[in-house]
């Protein structure tokens, strides 16, 4: 289906070229030439342009999807919902140290607590667990003792029920991504590993189930498929186990779990979306398909030091590269998201071809994602300011653009953390 990307015409490799000067000759945008011209632009000044963007952008969104609903929250989460503009402002704060920027997200978060109360979903992505995380983030940063404490004390409420699905944007992962979040900003224990450990072994435990059996030693369910990619399978829950210490014999899964996945993907270096779906060589989605997979293979390269994780992240990479400048904007299954692939490579390796190719996909967005979505020829999300699904996405990723080398999707692990 060679409609759901654009075929890639950009050079493997741009050069910079400090003589670009934009002033002297202005070229109409979302031609070649104007995106020609964005790949050459020395990095320093391209990023600045990214942040600008971004900035601008960010004012919008906020008005959008906050302001003009006169704060009600119809959907509170972070993949599609407020929580995301909220998520956006931190990371505009982190980048900018505007302190307005934290103060609006506290704002934001305020809104989102009282609309999910009675929400059943756990996770960081889709749940409470990600209004609180934040939350209590945002108040450490803000100096607010007492916030901290009430979101800290309003996350241990979070109740898991025996029957919650496992994967990243509903399940046991999803709020084991939350733990992380706040173990990390406000302090290990935040969440006592105690805690954390019981969770990480059910999901061991829930996977050796169904596991086995002449195919990978774990797996998983949810709405009775099994699913590989990171948004609802093996790829998002290998990721977070790998962020939690495991046992030797458990560690030993993760591995053979990954090795299988790499050891059955397609020939052309993609992956199938689910254990059921073996044929049909698609989707090149951070959700579904090489791109989530490859950033939890550039993790397992990084915990295990084997080659063949490596390697296989950079074939993951190359499907990308041709075939993931997908017709749509956001991080979960737009150019947005698959960029990451690139910065998570470039940072791995060091190699600024991977640099080179995030920019690239980063300037495609900058030079035209505006106009293809006005033309309707890109879809701009059923929620069009959203992070996952909108332009709140590919105002992140020019956030993280500024700093190449601390770049991380949305709530993975490792974010840089700035001292109060
Ligand atoms: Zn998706």
């Amino acid at each position: 289906m060679a409609d759901r990307f654009y075929p890639n015409v950009m050079p493997d490799y741009v050069a910079e070229n400090p003589a670009v000067e934009e002033e002297k000759h202005p070229i109409p945008q979302g031609t070649n030439e104007s995106l020609l011209k964005l790949l050459s632009t020395p990095y320093n000044t391209l990023s600045e342009k990214f942040k600008r963007t971004a900035l601008d952008l960010k004012e919008t969104i906020v008005v959008e999807s906050w302001g003009l609903t006169r704060q009600q929250v119809p959907d509170f989460t972070l993949y599609c919902g407020t929580l995301g503009t909220a998520f956006l402002l931190f990371k505009s704060y982190q980048v900018t140290n505007n302190t307005n920027d934290l103060a609006v997200c506290s704002q934001i978060v305020k809104d989102c607590d009282s609309a999910s109360r009675n929400s059943r979903d756990v996770t960081f992505l889709c749940g409470r667990a990600g209004v609180c995380a934040l939350g209590a983030v945002v108040a450490k940063y803000m100096g607010d003792d007492q916030l901290v404490l009430y979101y800290v004390t309003q996350f241990k409420e979070i109740k898991l029920t025996k029957d919650l699905p496992d994967e990243l944007l509903y399940g046991r992962a999803g709020f084991l991504w939350a733990c992380l979040f706040m173990n990390k900003h406000i302090g290990k224990g935040t969440v006592p590993s105690s805690y954390t450990a019981a969770v990480v072994n059910e999901i061991i435990e829930n996977g050796r189930r169904l596991g086995g059996r002449g195919r990978s030693p774990l797996m998983y369910e949810w709405y009775g498929e099994m699913y590989w990619g990171a948004a609802h399978g093996l790829a998002g829950i290998m990721y977070v186990l790998m962020d939690f210490e495991l046992k030797p014999d458990e560690l030993e899964d993760v591995k053979e779990t990954l090795r299988y996945m790499v050891k059955n993907r397609f020939p052309s270096g993609n992956y199938p979306a689910s254990e059921e779906d073996k044929r049909r060589d698609v989707l090149v989605h951070w959700c579904h398909g090489a791109p989530g997979i490859a950033l939890t293979l550039v993790k397992a390269a990084e915990v295990f030091g084997d080659r063949e994780f490596l390697n296989a992240a950079v074939d993951a990479a190359e499907v990308v590269w041709n075939r993931g400048l997908l017709k749509r904007v956001g991080m979960c299954h737009g150019i947005s998201g698959n960029a990451y692939v690139f910065l998570s490579l470039y940072q791995l390796t060091g190699n600024e071809e991977y640099l080179y190719r995030a920019k690239a996909f980063a300037c495609f967005l900058l030079d035209r994602a505006h106009k293809l979505i006005a033309k309707g020829e890109m879809h701009g999300g059923d929620s069009p300011y959203s992070l996952f699904e909108g332009i709140g996405g590919m105002a992140y990723l020019f956030l993280d653009l500024t700093e190449p080398k601390e770049a991380r999707f949305p709530a993975y692990g490792c974010e840089k953390v700035h001292a109060t």
